[in-house]
């Protein structure tokens, strides 16, 4: 089997005496979607802050293709691959969605570049940029301004810009929430041909879309991984109905 792009090895986070994560292993291979289910309060979103470098791990380690970055800072870790969670509120409003891109694209490519070029004249970012619009399914829509743009849009677009910083694996936390039925059917098509650009730790309370688009799901409870498997394997399992997907909805 190839190496894992993300591995967690025994990570350990406490709030005061309370264990929100506690001893959690985790990995993530190339062209998978492993989707983290669990209850609310089981410490998804405190294990993503964790592997982004918001949150700094009591014990365990977090590794990037082999490298130990449990040390290393948020901007660190992101200039090393580490894609963020899409978050809407970090698109600049007042910009076209082709500038958000380009915004993304001049990030990567690092603030030397910009003395020489502004990047609203730089034809190379243009062409980059549109291509990623066309990629998300934006691609009639960069000319548009952002604050005119659905919400469904702005995820794409935040999905765009998420791209254009060319991460080597992506960490959602919960992408469909606020979408209806049409922007989340969507976003699922989206995601299943996202993973051939990098593969996806995928945190979503939507159970219809983790069935179908995971390859391998884990099961978070009261922090701690209780199992890992197809979703399959997952949906028929004893332990998990017991203690998770029961006759409660999921979420
Ligand atoms: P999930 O994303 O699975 O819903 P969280 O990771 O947000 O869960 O939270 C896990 C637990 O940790 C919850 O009980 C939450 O109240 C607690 N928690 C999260 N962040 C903090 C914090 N900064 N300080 C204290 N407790 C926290
Ligand atoms: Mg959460």
């Amino acid at each position: 089997m190839s190496e894992p792009v993300l591995a967690l090895k025994n990570i350990v986070k406490t709030f005061g005496s309370f264990k929100a994560t506690d001893d959690v292993s985790l990995e993530l291979f190339p062209g998978e979607i492993h989707a983290l289910i669990g209850p609310n309060g089981a410490g998804k979103s405190t294990l993503i802050g964790q592997i982004s470098g918001s949150l700094r791990s009591n014990s365990g380690q977090v590794y990037l293709n082999g490298r130990d970055i449990s040390a290393l800072s948020v901007a660190k870790r992101a200039s090393l691959g580490l894609g963020r969670s899409f978050q809407v509120s970090s698109l600049a409003l007042e910009y076209s969605a082709r500038r958000n891109v380009m915004l993304a694209i001049q990030a990567r490519q690092g603030s030397v570049y910009r003395f020489w070029q502004p990047v609203s004249k730089d034809l190379d970012a243009i062409q980059q940029a549109q291509s990623i619009l066309e990629k998300v399914g934006l691609g009639d829509r960069s000319e548009i301004v952002v604050s005119e743009l659905s919400h469904g849009e702005k995820r794409q677009l935040e999905v765009a810009c998420a791209l254009a910083l060319k991460p080597v694996c992506f960490l959602l936390d919960e992408p469909m929430a606020g979408l209806g039925p049409e922007g989340t059917e969507k976003l699922i098509g989206f995601l299943d041909q996202l993973r051939s650009e990098a593969p996806i730790l995928l945190i979503e309370h939507d159970m219809d879309a983790v069935f179908r688009l995971a390859d391998r799901i884990s099961v978070l409870v009261y922090g701690r991984i209780i199992m890992t498997g197809s979703a399959k394997e997952i949906a028929s399992s004893k332990e998990v109905q017991s203690a998770y997907l029961g006759s409660e909805p999921a979420c």
